[in-house]
């Protein structure tokens, strides 16, 4: 038996632990011993020391013995239950808020003496105790300060304190899995003495202590080190090279109009040699929004094509999927086969190219997720192509990955910057390639705020803007009016705006047919239309070069990194572009800061940056969706440090490839996704 398997087994194992007890813990997600052992005592509870009655203070926690004598239960809401006993013959109640009479039996059994601790209060000439804690059934020994644990439900704080205390008996000595210089900066505490030592009270006491950074960071290398085995294991994979002539781009390129950025040609090379090398690729693309990254992303598409292989580009949405569609089938000529597959083309369509791409007859194939449907079966796919999906986690990338067989490459495209101590965190498992650039001719976005009772303002403001040429969007989170939510709905601010904009209006949302939302784009684009009243279905990547003003409604509802995704749909023609952000009332000191931020940087990874610290990291980015796990202890703003120092870690590990030595029982211990399973 390995050292750490003790670690890794069920509750059962643990003396004392009936299956009522299990079933009480795997309600909150704890299956084995390693998964108590993170939750971590709150504060210390002087029980040892029992008060006189005579000597209780009112507002204190304090322990007392005591005789339940009167239950009290009664059957009206709200009322808590009361337990009327005594102490040296004196009366104090104990009352009991949410509290099940079952469990309120078992602590407080009639006529028998109890040690009970809990803050005392006075009531109507008695004392009295709330929510009381049990300590012991006097059982003769002698009492011990206890632990106060936030999970103890269902379970009276003495058995919890036993049973942890069972655990921590047992823990096993781990062979060290650091390297001697390594623990050295940890001052050598072992993690059995880090674990011991962070359960003997308070653990947010230890915040600057070796033993909670030692654990800090042992969680945050066990993160890293399942996305880079990940990576190392994509890589093991040999492929065949994909061979294509270097110079086919550049007659493509003559149908832009504009030349490439610094950037984008790394990019574009960075791929190119990925496709050339004998290592799958699965390199992600982070540039922010407008940076130009589907030109990169059909250079290596056209170079896949070119070297016999089809091509899938998967995007979050149908607009954008059509929008992708259309403009790839400008910009490549007619001997590259392009079709579009999203929910809504209809079955016969469908067939045909299910059947067209099996046969290889279609070489770039554009959709949503459908395209990962089983019976989508293709010839020869060379290259997945996944745009925008930011908020994917690494168990999917790797789903993904898998499923386009060993030939296929992988490149993700993120329009979401990130703080860099997160970068590992979400895309340890990938290569990234940074266009950090803008396109040369790219004006400064004005952003503004301004209270919804000032709409007419705005609106004069947009009529302006018109009458110079430019276009609007008015994004409102939802599509019809709720009676739970007072906020703007597209579909009433669309009839509203109609006659201040000469019936130039038009609307679209999630919800609507796919033809009318064509039409709708394609008015926009050709401006038959001047406003475009949305809900947020126009965040991701669409690209209207003529739009030069959004007006966002309830501004205060989003969080600043996809705001900032939202104001990266203007400002990408010529015209000085602005931002307006309205607002229902006057902002709090903290909303101001956030907003302040925003107008003051038009830079994606700053924004991020800034509200990261603003806001805590785990609010941030839609990480919820994600997948991506919340770290128990770390903290990427707290800890950086210790973040930088994993990342230095990984990269010696990489170095020396197949070796993961004692690591692999980090792994072991700190996997819950039970990925590794297949990588080692
Ligand atoms: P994103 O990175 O947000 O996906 P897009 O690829 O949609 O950005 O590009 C945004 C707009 O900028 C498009 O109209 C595109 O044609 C244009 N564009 C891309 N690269 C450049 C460049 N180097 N110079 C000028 N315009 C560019
Ligand atoms: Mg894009």
């Amino acid at each position: 038996m390995q050292d750490y398997e003790y670690l890794l087994s069920s509750l059962n194992e643990v003396k004392g632990i009936g299956n009522k007890t299990i079933q009480l813990f795997l309600k909150k997600k704890i299956k084995t011993i390693f998964d108590l052992l993170w939750h971590l005592p709150i504060s210390k509870l002087e029980t040892s020391k029992t008060t006189d009655i005579k000597n209780l203070q009112i507002g204190k926690e304090q322990s007392i013995k005591l005789f339940p004598i009167k239950y009290n239960f009664p059957r009206i809401r709200n009322l808590p239950n009361r337990i009327n006993c005594l102490s040296s013959n004196e009366k104090i109640d104990c009352i009991f808020f949410n509290s099940y009479e079952g469990y309120i039996k078992k602590i407080l059994p009639i006529n028998k003496e109890v040690i009970v601790y809990g803050k005392i209060g006075f009531y109507k000439g008695k004392y009295q105790i709330t929510n009381p804690k049990l300590i012991s059934e006097n059982e003769d020994g002698s009492i011990k300060d206890l632990k106060n644990y936030s999970l103890t439900e269902g379970l009276t704080i003495t058995k919890y304190n036993k049973i942890i205390e069972e655990v921590l008996k047992r823990i096993p000595d781990l062979k060290e899995w650091h390297s001697k210089n390594l623990l050295e900066k940890f001052n050598n505490v072992s993690w059995k003495q880090s674990i011991e030592k962070i359960h003997s009270y308070d653990y947010k006491k230890l915040e600057n202590s070796d033993y909670l950074r030692r654990l800090i960071f042992d969680e945050i290398l066990a993160n890293f080190l399942i996305s880079s085995q990940i990576r190392l294991k994509i890589k093991k994979i040999k492929k065949k090279r994909k061979l294509f002539n270097k110079n086919i781009k550049f007659k493509y390129f003559q149908k832009l109009n504009f030349e490439l950025t610094n950037d984008q040609k790394n990019a574009i090379n960075d791929i190119e040699k990925d496709l050339n090398s004998r290592e799958r690729m699965f390199r992600l693309i982070q540039g922010d929004v407008g940076s130009g990254k589907t030109i990169v992303s059909l250079i290596a598409a056209l170079n896949t094509i070119k070297s016999g292989y089809q091509v899938a580009l998967m995007v979050p949405t149908e607009i954008l999927a059509r929008q992708h569609y259309f403009f790839s089938s400008n910009f490549f000529s007619s001997d590259i086969k392009i079709e579009l597959l999203s929910g809504k083309v209809d079955y016969l369509n469908r067939k045909k190219i299910i059947k067209n791409l099996e046969d290889n007859k279609i070489n770039l194939i554009i959709g949503t997720h459908a395209l990962f449907q089983k019976k989508i079966i293709f010839k020869k796919l060379g290259l997945i192509i996944i745009d925008e999906q930011h908020k994917f986690g690494v168990n999917q990338r790797k789903e993904l990955s898998d499923k386009g067989g060993n030939d296929c490459d992988v490149l993700v495209m993120s329009a979401t910057p990130i703080p860099r101590t997160m970068m590992m965190t979400v895309y340890g498992d990938m290569d990234v390639t940074l266009i950090k650039q803008k396109p040369k001719n790219r004006k400064e976005i004005k952003t503004y705020s301004k209270l919804d009772s000032k709409i007419d303002e705005v609106i004069n403001f947009a009529k302006k803007e018109i009458a110079n040429g430019g276009q609007i969007f008015w994004v409102c989170p939802l599509i019809e009016k709720s009676k739970k939510l007072d906020h703007q709905s597209a579909v009433e601010k669309y009839k509203f705006l109609q006659k201040y904009f000469n019936m130039r209006v038009g609307l679209i949302h999630g919800m609507m047919d796919k033809d009318d939302k064509n039409k709708i784009l394609n008015d926009f684009l050709k401006k038959k239309i001047d406003v475009l009243v949305s809900t947020t279905v126009i965040e991701v990547g669409i690209d209207f070069p003529k739009a030069n003003v959004i007006i966002i409604e309830n501004a205060n509802k989003y969080g600043l990194s996809q705001l900032h995704q939202l104001r990266g749909r203007v400002g990408r023609g010529d015209k000085n572009s602005f931002c307006i952000l309205i607002f229902k009332s006057h902002l709090s000191e903290n909303a101001k800061k956030r907003i302040n931020i925003l107008k003051n940087s038009n830079d994606g990874f700053d924004i991020s940056e800034q509200d990261m610290k603003l806001r805590g990291y785990g609010d941030i980015l839609g990480f919820k969706q994600s997948g991506i796990k919340k770290f128990k202890l770390a903290d990427p703003i707290l800890h950086r440090d210790l973040f930088d120092l994993a990342e230095n870690e990984i990269k010696k590990i990489e170095k020396n490839k197949s070796k993961l030595g004692d690591y692999y029982k980090l792994l072991k211990l700190y996997d819950r996704a039970s990925i590794i399973n297949d990588i080692i």
